[in-house]
């Protein structure tokens, strides 16, 4: 039951309007030790309910701590693709879509003037692949020290793809985030472990 977490009732009814009945098993692990704000490495693959995992406990921070100022986006969601990008901000949309979060895409292909009002305070959550975010915050259109909360889906893949200096930069620049999560289909390959430990602080292991 979703109602053993400790989610806001317009969670729970966004949860409730995607059909969702009960949380799958990456769900009932991730939830807990994010909503106490601790660092998360996940295995998790695709099908497994991860999206759901790390947005319920990103949204419950915004409602928990709202907008004190006017800004940049506050949480970050990287995704490897523009078609994972779309599905996560479609589901982000439909839990959180009975309060006031609003969440935004940024990804390649698309003509940059449409981005410009996604990177500014109407924007809680904001998806991004990483090449472009990149490009906006070279160009000093987006400032990721507001991050509070950093999340890295499909992170293995995200490696094999060739982002690993690009995502480096971008985690340089969201410096002051509170909370990082991590996940990835497998943790076989070295290469997201040795990374994980480069970027997450004394992280909870969890593994669907
Ligand atoms: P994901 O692994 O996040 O890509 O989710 C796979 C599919 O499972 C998506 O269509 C979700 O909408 C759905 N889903 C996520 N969590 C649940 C749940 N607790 N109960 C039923 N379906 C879910």
């Amino acid at each position: 039951m979703f109602e053993q977490f400790d989610l806001d009732s317009e969670l729970l009814g966004g949860i409730n309007n995607a059909g969702y009945t009960k949380p799958t098993s990456i769900q009932s692990l991730v939830l807990p030790a994010a909503m106490a704000g601790k660092d998360v490495l996940a295995s998790a693959p695709t099908g497994t309910g991860k999206t759901a995992a790390f947005i319920l406990p990103v949204a419950q921070h915004l409602l928990d701590y709202p907008r004190t100022k006017p800004g940049f986006p506050r949480v970050l969601i990287l995704s490897p693709t523009r078609e994972l990008a779309l599905q996560i901000h479609e589901q982000s949309e439909n839990l959180t879509a009975l309060t006031k979060i609003k969440s935004g895409v940024i990804t390649g292909g698309v003509n940059y003037g449409s981005h410009k009002e996604i990177l500014n305070e109407t924007t809680d959550i904001l998806i991004a692949t990483p090449g472009r975010l990149l490009e906006y915050i070279e160009n000093e259109q987006f400032d990721a020290r507001e991050i509070e909360i950093l999340v890295l889906d499909e992170a293995d893949r995200m490696l094999d793809m060739g982002f690993a200096e690009t995502i480096n930069r971008i985690i340089a620049e969201a410096r002051w985030r509170k909370q990082t999560m991590l996940f990835s289909a497998t943790l076989e390959g070295a290469g997201v472990v040795k990374f994980s430990k480069e970027i997450l602080n004394d992280p909870i292991f969890l593994e669907s």
